[in-house]
């Protein structure tokens, strides 16, 4: 088995002199001879933030979309550009219109800026993501996730149209896991189908094997206290071994995790870099 390697290239804080942050998410995943980016930030920061961290992003064989909201997907034009024609994993259901419930009512667009499905196709590979997909070397997807808990929903006021009528299931959200000598590894987006659902349907997939390690976007923001209790119970059960909140958690839901797992938890801002062994 390769050895992960993975860098965060855009997160919402940033860890060192020229590095810089924006609400997003991106990673660097090298595993043996495969280069994957998975998702893309806004597009504010990447190529900087990638040259600043000597990641060479022309070099990308696979992109792989968590979800279509904007700040996953708003540097795939970018990524394109510069890539030769790289594989890209995503689900149809990204491409979509977003929008997100503003405090006043109204709807505002969150969805993949700058590109069409065509334009996808143009410059890509592209491949959707509707059932468990390998990417290469062991890195699986999940497609989309069975929604099975009772306590969590897509954490937030998510919608197909911008009058706000249709609501968004976020049924494109997925994660990437890879099963390591030491447990599993799972690269969360933001976990709009809910971080626990996304664990448990991982450990289906993989015959039960124990979850080592959870890095990502964990959409927490506007969970109550009844879902966040019952996430860290369900976190305790799993006995996850390294716990990297970040992205969309919210700050109050990642203090409650360092709270109850002190010796787990690591913070992963821009340019922080994980090793696992295979
Ligand atoms: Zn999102
Ligand atoms: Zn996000």
């Amino acid at each position: 088995m390769s050895n992960l390697r993975m860098t965060v290239v855009v997160e919402n804080t940033a860890g060192r002199l020229g590095l810089l942050a924006e609400h997003g998410l991106s990673f660097w995943i090298e595993l043996g001879s495969q280069k994957v980016l998975f998702d893309t930030g806004q597009g504010k920061v990447l190529s900087g933030n990638a040259h600043r961290l000597a990641i060479r992003l022309e070099l990308v064989d696979a992109v792989i979309l968590s979800h279509g909201h904007y700040d996953h997907t708003g540097g795939l034009s970018y990524v394109l550009r510069s890539a030769r024609r790289p594989r890209v994993y995503s689900h149809p259901a990204a491409f979509e219109p977003k929008y997100a419930r503003s405090a006043d009512g109204s709807g505002r667009g969150i969805g993949m800026p700058f590109l069409s499905e065509g334009d996808v196709r143009e410059q890509s590979e592209l491949i959707w993501t509707e059932a468990p997909t390998e990417v290469g070397e062991g890195l699986m997807l999940t497609g989309p996730v069975p929604r099975r808990t009772d306590f969590e929903d897509t954490g937030g006021a998510f919608f197909a149209d911008k009058d706000c009528a249709q609501p968004d299931d976020l049924v494109d959200d997925q994660a990437a896991f890879l099963e390591t000598s030491a447990g599993t590894v799972v690269i969360l987006g933001c976990a709009h189908a809910g971080v626990i659902n996304t664990l448990r349907y991982v450990q289906t997939l993989t015959k039960d094997r124990p979850i080592h390690t959870v890095i990502g976007g964990m959409h927490l923001v506007s969970a109550g206290p009844e879902r966040l209790n019952r996430t860290v119970d369900e976190f305790r059960r799993l006995n996850v071994r390294r716990l990297l909140p970040c992205h969309c958690t919210g700050p109050a839901a990642v203090a409650r995790l360092w709270h109850e797992f002190p010796a787990e938890c690591e913070a992963c801002p821009t340019g922080t870099v994980i090793e696992v062994e295979g």
